[in-house]
């Protein structure tokens, strides 16, 4: 058993997401764009003129001319739990992950909780359910049963690791709320294919209906990516929020 680990779970409400790298803004998707028409020339027309960049940009993102969003790169550090991550990976093209190992280290008992503005009780049809408020009761019973479910799963690791079974054995009784971490690195093109699935937004012209903690990873990427390429950010808002 790893001395550094702390045995009693702790429980989070939140998701964070940190920028950890980035080679991304709004001229790479000029520069990349421009060669069709002036070639090898288009890295130096760059500055010359901002508002025909707009329309570009613009135009791009209209009439779906994708590729020239690819020419960045953007990677966040993600802590989530795996219920989070099971969706997360499921978006191939464009997406590069690594996550932490549950059979190189001892996971830490760090165990996700709905914060009170969770919405807890869902109404509706598949496809188009509707979360309302839950009661005090069902708040105080998820709040009960998923601290009990939680602890109970990770004492019985503990008791597996200290008899000396193996973290990949052990780890098959802890639940999908664990939270877990990854580098995630995208460009912009298959980061707008994810915000466009995975954020409910009144602008989007295909309304999506995102799990909210997946939601909640994906708010805080697109805060980040809209201060580095802003005129692509707005871009993607003004044409619907479909990616290019
Ligand atoms: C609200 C919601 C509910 C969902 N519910 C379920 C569910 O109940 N069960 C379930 O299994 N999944 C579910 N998913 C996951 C969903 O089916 C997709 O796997 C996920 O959204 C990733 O989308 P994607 O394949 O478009 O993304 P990416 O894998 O990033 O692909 C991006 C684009 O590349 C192209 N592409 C990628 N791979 C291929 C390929 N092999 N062939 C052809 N084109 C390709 C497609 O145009 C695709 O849109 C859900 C997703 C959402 C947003």
């Amino acid at each position: 058993m790893n001395d550094e680990v702390e045995l009693a779970p702790k429980f989070r409400s939140d998701v964070t997401v940190d920028l950890v790298r980035h080679a991304a803004q709004d001229s790479d998707v000029i520069w990349a764009a421009r060669v069709s028409t002036t070639g090898e020339q288009s890295l130096e027309a760059l500055q010359q003129d901002p508002d025909k960049s707009k329309g570009l940009i613009n135009f791009l993102m209209r009439d779906r001319h994708g590729t020239p969003f690819e020419h960045n790169s953007m990677t966040f550090f993600i802590s989530a739990p795996i219920f989070v991550f099971r969706e997360f990976h499921r978006h191939r093209s464009g997406w590069s992950y690594n996550e932490e190992s549950g059979r190189y280290r001892e996971l830490q008992p760090v165990f996700y909780v709905p914060g009170t503005d969770r919405k807890l009780v869902q109404q509706g049809r598949p496809g188009r359910y509707e979360f309302v408020d839950g009661t005090e009761k069902q708040q105080t019973v998820v709040d009960e049963q998923m601290k009990a479910a939680y602890e109970a799963s990770y004492a019985a690791y503990q008791q597996m690791l200290s008899e000396g079974v193996a973290r990949e054995v052990a780890r098959a009784v802890l639940p999908v709320g664990l939270f877990s971490s990854m580098y995630a690195t995208c460009n912009a093109r298959s980061l707008m294919h994810f915000l466009s699935l995975r954020t409910k937004d009144d602008r989007a012209t295909v309304p999506s209906f995102p799990q909210r903690e997946i939601e909640m990873v994906a708010e805080q990427m697109e805060a980040e990516w809209a201060k580095l390429m802003p005129l692509t950010h707005a871009a993607f808002n003004a044409h619907g929020r479909v990616a290019p």
